[in-house]
């Protein structure tokens, strides 16, 4: 068993590091308190090739491999966890289920464009009335002659008012459940289809999610994605590797917590000593970095899997659930140890508490992981 990255991947996640270091960090906080997307800071991640990490290189993409995605997720959340979820959401959920599952014709009319960063992407599966129970969905696409109409929202979506290109799914059936749901691609400007105000969120100021509303949009026959009736089941193998995205944010959240916490240990002095010699602290510290080295190992193990091509639903839940309850805890302990300091804006710790919590609840809440893994050891249906 092989636990080295290879040469390329070490490459990569360094690349991604120092991006980090140098564009995010300190100059994200003023997006942050301003509650604005840094268009200027998003653009730089398409040179790099972040923004097509996962789509072939046939279609401008870098066409990576899921460990070298899951490095690079890492140390964007690191640095900054709302520029790193808008890259995610935008590769992983966007471009990623075009590239699984879109025609050839669909493959090069917007591959390229999200790929380069000339377009980013969003994907609208949650509505307001249905989140974990996602086949509950009620947006409806009708064919009429040669176009579908969609009617509907979808809510809480990433980079909803940012995008140029969307993946929504909608019911296109009268079957009940998942069965009767297809996927669409739609482009910003068609009649009928816009974005609501950004909400106001506990964290991840600097990232955009909105609504999406369609207001009898108009689609032609060939925004259809893949066969009619497969969206559902093409948005769970979607999820799958959004899950595996969502632990490696979880884990470079919890890091960037454990980083701080080190930092400010060895510079703060109280009875006469530094906070790194009081022997209560170094337990939390341990605890901590052991627990994030946990989290990251089983990240990483569900990105080999995928690349292995095999089946990682479980291993991708048991990843997001170990390591967005670690970012949870790795934040509320960093602000412990920071005392007053953590519970003020001045420090990073106090922005990636709120942006920590998040991680429990996208991609499907803990409680919804909790249930995927049960059910894969009790060999439920
Ligand atoms: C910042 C942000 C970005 C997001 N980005 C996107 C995006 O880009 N695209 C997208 O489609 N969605 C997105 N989402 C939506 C997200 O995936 C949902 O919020 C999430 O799946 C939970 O759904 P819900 O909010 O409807 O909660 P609900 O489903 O209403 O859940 C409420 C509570 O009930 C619990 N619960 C529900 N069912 C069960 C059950 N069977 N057993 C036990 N407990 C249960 C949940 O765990 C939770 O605690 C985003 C959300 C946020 C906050």
């Amino acid at each position: 068993m092989d636990f080295e990255p290879t040469d390329d991947q070490t490459r990569i996640r360094r690349v991604a590091r120092e991006f980090a270091e140098g564009e995010l960090g300190d100059k994200i906080a003023p997006y942050d308190e301003r509650h604005e997307f840094p268009h200027a800071i998003v653009k730089k991640l398409g040179p790099l090739g972040f923004l097509g990490v996962l789509v072939p290189e046939a279609y401008g993409g870098a066409g990576l491999d899921h460990v070298s995605y899951a490095l690079i997720v890492e140390e964007l959340c690191r640095g900054d966890a709302s520029v790193g979820i808008t890259m995610w959401a935008h590769n992983s959920l966007c471009a990623n289920h075009i590239a699984s599952f879109a025609s050839e014709a669909q493959k090069r009319r917007y591959l390229p464009r999200l790929a380069s960063g000339e377009v980013l992407g969003a994907w609208g599966l949650t509505e307001p009335g249905s989140g974990s129970d996602a086949a509950a969905l009620r947006t409806r696409a009708e064919l009429s002659g040669d176009e579908w109409i969609l009617n509907g929202s979808k809510a809480f979506i990433t980079n909803a008012s940012v995008c140029g290109t969307a993946v929504i799914m909608a019911r296109t059936g009268p079957e009940k459940g998942s069965k009767g749901v297809s996927a669409f691609i739609l482009e910003k400007g068609v009649p009928g289809f816009s974005a609501g105000s950004p909400y106001r969120k506990l964290g991840l100021h600097a990232s955009d999610t909105a609504e999406l509303i369609l207001e009898d949009a108009r689609v032609p026959a060939a925004g259809l994605l893949g066969e009619r009736g497969a969206g559902f089941a093409q948005a769970v193998q979607v999820l799958e590797g959004g899950r595996i995205a969502m632990a490696a944010m979880a884990v470079g959240i919890a890091q960037a917590a454990v980083d701080q916490s080190v930092k400010y240990m060895k510079q703060r002095t109280a009875f006469g000593r530094t906070l790194a010699e009081f022997n209560g602290l170094q337990g939390m510290i341990a605890d901590l970095a052991t627990e994030v080295e946990v989290a990251r190992l089983l990240t990483l193990r569900a990105a080999y899997a995928k690349d292995a091509g095999r089946p990682a639903m479980h291993v991708a839940a048991m990843a997001k659930l170990f390591a967005s309850e670690t970012a949870m805890k790795a934040a509320t302990q960093a602000v412990q140890i920071h005392g007053g300091a953590g519970y003020i804006t001045e420090f990073p710790v106090e922005r990636i508490f709120r942006d920590a919590k998040l991680t429990e609840i996208g991609e499907g809440t803990s409680e919804i992981q909790r249930l995927v893994i049960a059910r894969e050891i009790l060999q439920l249906s």
